[in-house]
Formats: C-alpha cells, structure tokens, sequence
C-alpha cells in the first residue's frame, strides 16, 4: 500500500508491530489503528542564513497514539530525515514509554538539516521558527518536545523560549532536556548512557559475567555513546577497544583512553586524527569480538548481512532500531551465546528522566541528582525484570517480549477507552 510514511525504517516498525500484532492475537482494527499515526504534521521552515539568503527546511512532527496521555518524544536535526523515518520512531516510543509505565504516547520530530553546517545563529533561528510552526499542534498536556540526534539543551532551550514568548508566561513543561536553569532537570543529560550502563550490568549480573577487566565496543560518541564509555571504563574498568563517529571507525585492543578522546572531540568536533587508536574500516567496527558490543547512532546497522558474525556476550541497543527483522532472526537463533538488551528497553532511561523533568517543571518541584538517578534505576529495574520473566515464561526473544508488554499495555489502553463515537 502506498502512503506517505513509506521509508524503509517505517517499513521495519511495521514489521515489528506486524509480528507481535500476530503474537498477540491482536484484532485487526486495532492493529490497523496502531499501525499509523494519529498525527503528522508537515512544516516548511524559513530561515533567515547569515549571508542574507531564506533557505527553507522541511519540518516534521508525528503523534503515534493519544490514548494514555499527551504524546512525548525527542525532535533530531538530520539530513536525511523523512516523515517515514519520525514515524517509525514515534511508533517506538510509544512502546518504549509503554513498557517504562510512562503516561504518554510516543511522538518524535524532525527537520532536514545538517546542523554542523549551520552558525550558531543560523541554528537558533532554525530551532525557533521550527517550534513556532509547532504551537498550533503541541502542549504540555498534547505533546511535549525532548531532544534527539542532533539537537541538545541548547535547542531545548530556544524551544522553551519561543513557546514561553508566544504565551506570555515561561512553560519549562513543554520541553524536556533544558539547562537545569530554566527548570530542566539533574542527570538528564547523562540519562540515557546511566541507564544503557545499569542494564548492561544487569545482564551481566544474570550471565555471571564479570565486567570488569572485559571489552566494549560502541558504535556513536554522541551524548548517549559517551556517557556509556566513561561509565563502562572507569565505573566498571572495562576496556574500550572500539569508538566510532561521523568521522570513521577506531580500535585500540590495549584499551581506548575516553577521557582523550572525549577532549579530542570537543577540540577538533570528531574523531578525526584521534591519535589513540588505529583507524579501521567502518563495517568492521560491529563484526569487532568483544564482550559487550553497543551501537548508540543510527538504525539498521544490524542486519542480515552481518549479525551471523558478530561477536559479543551482550548486545546493548542503546540506539534506536539498530537491528533490522531479517537480523532480529539470526540474533533469535543465536540466543545461547549473545544476550540482546532490546532498544525500547536499552534507550528507555532518556525519556524516562525526561518525563522526571516534566512532572518537576509542572509542580515546580525539583529533585536532587541522586533521587534522579535512584528513581530512574528503579524504573529501569522494573521493566528489565519485566522483560527477562515473559521472556523466560513464553520462551520468546527478548525483543518480543519488550514489545509484547508495551504494544500489549497500548492496545489495553485503547480497548478500554474504546472507540468514539
Ligand atoms: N530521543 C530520546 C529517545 O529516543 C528521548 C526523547 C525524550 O526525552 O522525549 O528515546
């Protein structure tokens, strides 16, 4: 069927839904309903450039369901961002916040941009008209806006700002992932990574693995990639014999120094040039043997080409929809010598914090790091456990489980709101 969320990333969140639809035994007209979004909105977005000239940008925002609540999720600022692709991905946070227990349903936005090549200026006036196109269709109790690839508190901030000019007042509870100094929340930032490192340590914890003293690979040093590597290193003394960015693929089996070449980034923007580690080819960096392996960038990076031969204990998908269906079957098979920490789960401690900052922006009542971090563990701890006993209990993927208990809550959701009229 031809619609205008064809994507091939689309097309593989279909997928996922078609199989646990079938798993579930899910009527027809609920999955027809949960198949598509309930929203999307399409902007263009004018933007004055330095040198005088009005580019416009495509802008994108997709509501997936409005049955538990107002609808969450990150906006990313990339250059090939399509509808299809912010579909697929609201379509996933809905069942990662259903599966965290979190009253939302998922959303997600985009604009095709590469932010790197805009000035500072250029990306403020970007991030500002984008959230004005965004007023008639958002809220804190419709939609609230987080951060994604390619967006940070800064954008965040310009978010909040420009919705707070429009409504005459400051609503810190329309976005999520602003500086602590206009009501953004303690251990946010950190959120994703903290959580990605909890539950590697968790299913290291049920393998009997020792970490310490093992290897990691992680594919992104992004903001969720870093945190990961600085935890794993010099929390869990893990060695980290492979890094990855933008710029290439880098190994290092005697143990990558993170502090450097986190330093080595914010100096020269990427990897480039790190002179701690050997450059390697891009596609070898997955198929690297390590005990913990994590792919924090883009989706599809596991695939059925190369997920017979990876090698690691425990796949950590701290990125959002790393493995692709067809590679979802090999890793099924290969459940005995590899332990898969499903993205809906893996990545779940961002909009879990996230929805920590909204409830304390709408009571304008602030917790400290330490209830931040020991809440969001507790979460975190709830629905691994969740995950682990349905699949142990139904003999089925990790995956399937994950997406059982969030597609499963979503469609009772909605079965009890029933249909209107
Ligand atoms: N972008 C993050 C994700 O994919 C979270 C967004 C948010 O905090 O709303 O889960």
């Amino acid at each position: 069927m031809q619609h205008i969320y064809s994507d091939p990333t689309f097309a593989m969140a279909c997928e996922q839904l078609d199989l646990v639809a079938d798993y579930l035994q899910m009527p027809s007209s609920l999955h027809n309903r949960l198949r598509f979004p309930k929203r999307a909105i399409t902007v263009a977005v004018p933007v004055r450039m330095d040198d005088g000239s009005v580019n416009i940008f495509h802008g994108y925002r997709v509501q997936h369901h409005l049955s538990m609540g107002p609808t969450k999720g990150g906006t990313r600022f990339t250059p090939g961002v399509t509808i299809g692709e912010v579909a697929a991905l609201a379509m996933w946070m809905s069942w990662k916040c259903a599966l965290a227990g979190l009253p939302y349903g998922g959303a997600k936005g985009g604009v095709t941009v590469d932010p790197l090549r805009l000035s500072p200026a250029e990306l403020e006036r970007l991030s500002r008209r984008y959230m004005q196109e965004m007023i008639p269709f958002i809220g804190p109790h419709v939609d609230i806006m987080g951060p994604d690839m390619g967006t940070n508190e800064r954008v965040m901030a310009w978010f909040m700002d420009t919705y707070s000019a429009y409504r005459g007042h400051s609503v810190p509870e329309i976005v999520t992932g602003k500086p602590v100094s206009v009501g953004g929340t303690h251990g946010r930032r950190e959120a994703t990574g903290r959580g990605v490192v909890y539950l590697i340590e968790r299913a290291a914890n049920l393998l009997k693995l020792e970490l310490a003293g093992g290897t990691v690979v992680i594919q992104g040093f992004g903001n969720v990639g870093s945190v990961a590597a600085y935890g794993l290193a010099y929390k869990g003394g893990m060695r980290v014999i492979g890094l990855s960015d933008i710029s290439g693929a880098y190994r290092n089996d005697a143990g990558i120094d993170v502090r450097a070449a986190d330093r080595h980034v914010r100096k020269h923007a990427s990897l480039a040039g790190f002179p701690g580690a050997e450059a390697i080819p891009a596609e070898e960096l997955l198929l690297t043997p390590c005990d913990v392996l994590i792919p924090a960038a883009v989706s599809g990076v596991i695939h059925r080409d190369n997920a017979s031969r990876i090698r690691c204990r425990i796949l950590a998908e701290a990125a959002n929809g790393p493995t692709t269906v067809e590679a979802d079957r090999i890793l099924a098979g290969r459940a005995h010598e590899l332990f898969v920490i499903p993205d809906i789960l893996c990545n779940a401690g961002g909009v879990i914090v996230s929805y920590f900052e909204w409830i304390q922006s709408l009571q304008s009542f602030f917790w400290n790091e330490t209830e931040v971090a020991d809440r969001l563990f507790r979460v975190l701890e709830q629905a691994f456990t969740a995950v682990i006993k349905r699949a142990r209990d139904e003999k089925i993927s990790h995956r399937l489980a994950a997406l059982a208990i969030g597609v499963e809550r979503v469609m009772n959701a909605k079965k009890d709101r029933g249909l209107f009229p």
